[in-house]
């Protein structure tokens, strides 16, 4: 099964800018573009790197109006002044209007929307932004991260339709994400641990593609306080058979994921029968291959 391709009309593609984590060893740190009849319409994740995959992929931005944000730890975020700045060059109109959606605050994390603000609204560190090339306007909305809370449902229009669920990412509050299109859909994990795993089944559900973030080995194999933060393969492998999807897409690869990728699949097909695989920077996955 290859795993690139050209669009099709009528179906979703997913396009890795960054397949990696928080440490610097050549991936991005995590962001997708979701592709809708070939053309890109929701960033998720803004991973340090970004900015330069999607100059590499020649990306057109033109569409993208919705972002998604799993969590807030920097190397989810630290590129997204880069996203406004790219978009802002390369705006056919002269205005543009997105909603960043994203988890409350709590702890030592701010809102989505306070995050924002301190970015980009008046007094923040890059108010310039939103006045230079395209007028701009960036509408926040925090979403719910108890996970007791509903599933929310953030866009449903023209077929395309959004919705998010609670996650846990110990305590850096997060959220999942799925994308549905007629009958296509791209769920993402984000960073979660596994006490967040029946909210991740109820969101994947007969999913497409279920692109979960793999960042530790099964126990005892990586350091015990990582397993409060990620989602050992053991567990992601019944979570992808629990929820039926139809593809699993690995991302967020640490180094000593990358170096242990035999025993993480066995792990995860173990339980998981379905296709398998690892994302890599610039992959570019058409849901329709991926269910072939
Ligand atoms: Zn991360």
């Amino acid at each position: 099964m290859g795993l690139s391709g050209t669009a099709l009309a009528g179906s979703l593609a997913l396009v890795v800018l960054g397949s990696g984590g928080p440490r610097p060893f050549g991936r991005g740190g995590s962001s997708y573009i979701v592709e809708v009849n070939g053309t890109p319409r929701i960033l998720v994740d803004a991973g340090p790197g970004m900015f330069l995959r999607v100059g590499e992929l020649n990306l057109n931005l033109d569409q993208v109006d919705t972002v998604l944000l799993t969590h807030l730890h920097i190397d989810h975020t630290g590129d997204l002044p880069g996203f406004f700045l790219a978009r802002s060059l390369t705006v056919s109109g002269s205005s543009a209007r997105f909603n960043v959606f994203g988890p409350a605050g709590g702890g030592l994390f701010p809102s989505t929307t306070r995050f924002l603000n301190l970015l980009f609204e008046k007094g923040g560190a890059w108010e310039y932004q939103k006045t230079f090339g395209a007028d701009e306007e960036i509408h926040g909305v925090d979403l719910p991260t108890d996970l007791t809370s509903r599933e929310s449902q953030l866009l449903y229009k023209d077929g395309l339709r959004i919705t998010a669920i609670a996650t846990h990412h110990d305590d850096c509050p997060s959220v999942a994400y799925r994308v549905d299109y007629q009958n296509e859909s791209i769920a993402f994990s984000g960073d979660m641990d596994a006490s967040a795993l029946p909210n991740l089944i109820r969101l994947a559900k007969g999913c497409s593609l279920l692109v979960f973030h793999c960042a530790v080995l099964d126990p005892p194999n990586s350091p015990a306080l990582l397993y409060t933060l990620h989602t050992a393969p053991k567990h992601i492998g019944e979570a992808a058979r629990d929820a039926q999807v139809k593809f699993l897409l690995l991302s967020h690869t640490a180094p000593d994921v990358e170096g242990a990728s035999r025993s993480v699949l066995e792990s995860i097909k173990a339980s998981y029968n379905g296709p398998v695989s690892f994302a890599h920077d610039k992959m570019r996955l058409p849901v329709t291959m991926a269910i072939k």
